[in-house]
């Protein structure tokens, strides 16, 4: 069986680069039928905090990626938080000392530098140059006696350590590149690179996917799992890594936290659906078709194969992204769509959280109106909200007035009010006959100049969903107050 897991820092922040990782994960692990363990990684306490954790929890529930194991769901081979794992990390350091695979290094920081420098300037590789490997109990105990705190150092084999990378084939790297590095630091604490492998490999985890920014820590950590295997942590297997291409932003810089579009909850907050947000994020690194790019998340899983994803850094692309998301909603059945941006009208103030009845069944008839228009659900507001906000509450946007309600306005709004006053049904196709008699054929307008003082004076809006059915979905009363108001 195949396990992958997902491993987050919780930051309270979640890059779309990470949930990448995470949406191939989960599509190989469902692929296969397999399990995905959400693990978090917060043993930098600086950084996590406990409302990180549970924005990391509800994101990844907002975007639909569920997980076997972790946090509220337990499992087999938790604690799944590292904070609460130290004991852990500590016996199987002991282990490591015992054994011989890993040592105490003394060297203070200075010491380092300056032999660093040194080797750099006599043209030597400058990673550590195993200073501590071989002490003697009396150097020890001479360390020890001057008060030196030791961290604790892998000691990495002396040969080339190579592997074949799920997306980038075998890849090898040369033991000068690769010094004993630090599992734990002076004052106790356990690092990165230890307590990752470990609880991988505790985990039982079979495949590891991850950005491309994590190949250099790849060879150390097979390093650590031989070392691991030989000391019987785990299951003695190395897992198969992927690295995922980079996600490169503006410039063709590594889309970084800086960058607008980077985080998760701006499209959170704009409306994005999970879906068209997870689609898009997919077709970073792969395809499901040359001439495809919308698909649903079940079509993912059925045809994911991690081989199949480019190890070439793939570029972001807003406007693509919310041509993803548009296509998405497009897709939504109309009842679903308006539910989905009831949401955004209430927090706008424009509907009530539990919409009555009566403005339920507007904003059904509305949604196939708007639908076809809307690229974020966000923008339900300023493309609805004119049918439901009262009209003592209703204004006309001051920009749009201002281009559009001057000049002959007045006269156009006058004439669409008389003809709109005497007609007997109030129906898309009777007010769109009436309208076009009056203001084309009457006043000789173009249609811009007939329907834009109008469409501002209903909606207040210059963009609005098409006219004459908004007219209708407004009722009667209701226009001819607005066309009326926008005439005084
Ligand atoms: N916590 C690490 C990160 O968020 C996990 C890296 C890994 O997947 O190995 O970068």
């Amino acid at each position: 069986q195949v396990r992958l897991r997902f491993a987050p820092s919780p930051t309270g922040y979640l890059h779309v680069g990470n949930i990448r990782t995470a949406l191939f994960a989960w599509a190989f692990a469902r692929h296969y039928g397999g399990k995905l363990v959400l693990r978090i990684e917060d043993t930098d306490v600086a950084r996590n905090t406990a409302e990180g954790l549970q924005f990391t929890l509800d994101s990844l529930r907002w975007l639909g990626i569920d997980w076997d194991e972790g946090p509220e769901v337990g499992g087999d081979f938790g604690p799944y938080q590292q904070s609460e794992r130290m004991d852990v990390y500590a016996d199987v350091v002991a282990k490591l000392l015992d054994a011989g695979r890993a040592y105490h290094c003394y060297c203070s920081q200075e010491e380092l530098d300056q032999r660093r420098e040194a080797a750099r300037s006599a043209g030597q590789h400058s990673g550590y140059d195993g200073h501590c490997r071989t002490l003697t109990p009396e150097q020890v105990q001479a360390y020890i006696d001057e008060g030196r705190r030791p961290v604790v150092r892998l000691r990495m084999p002396d040969r080339p350590i190579t592997f074949t990378d799920l997306v980038r084939g075998e890849i090898t790297f040369l033991p000068e590149n690769l010094g004993d590095y630090v599992l734990v630091r002076a004052n106790g604490h356990p690092l990165y690179p230890l307590v990752n492998p470990v609880d991988d490999a505790l985990m039982q985890v079979t495949h590891v996917l991850r950005g491309e920014d994590l190949l250099p820590s790849t060879p150390r950590q097979i390093a650590l799992y031989e070392a691991l295997a030989e000391i019987g942590v785990g299951t003695g297997r190395t897992p198969l890594f992927g690295h995922l291409p980079f996600v490169m932003g503006e410039g063709n810089k590594k889309l970084s936290k800086r960058d607008p579009g980077s985080g998760l909850g701006e499209y959170m907050e704009r409306g994005f659906l999970p879906e068209g947000l997870l689609n898009y994020l997919a077709l970073l690194g792969w395809s499901i078709a040359e001439d495809r790019d919308v698909f649903t998340m079940a079509e993912m899983i059925e045809a994911f194969d991690i081989r199949k994803v480019n190890a070439n850094a793939a570029r972001f692309d807003p406007k693509k992204c919310e041509a993803i998301n548009a296509s998405h909603m497009r897709l939504l059945d109309p009842a679903e769509f308006g539910r989905r941006v009831v949401p955004f009208l209430a927090q706008a103030g424009v509907l009530p959280a539990e919409p009555t009845e009566q403005q339920q069944q507007l904003l059904t008839a509305a949604v196939p109106l708007v639908q076809e228009r809307m690229n974020t659900l966000s923008e339900s507001v300023d493309m609805l909200g004119f049918l439901f906000v009262p009209d003592e509450a209703f204004a006309v946007d001051p920009d749009a007035a201002g281009k559009v309600l001057t000049g002959d306005a007045g006269a156009v709004l006058e004439a669409a009010v008389k003809s709109l006053s005497d007609l007997s049904d109030w129906t898309t196709e009777a007010i769109e006959a009436a309208l076009r008699q009056s203001l084309i054929d009457g006043l000789g307008l173009k249609p811009k100049n007939a329907f834009g003082p109008v469409r501002v004076a209903i909606s207040g809006r210059r963009i609005s969903p098409p006219l004459f059915e908004s007219l209708e979905l407004l009722g009667r009363e209701r226009s001819l107050h607005r066309l009326e108001q926008a005439r005084a």
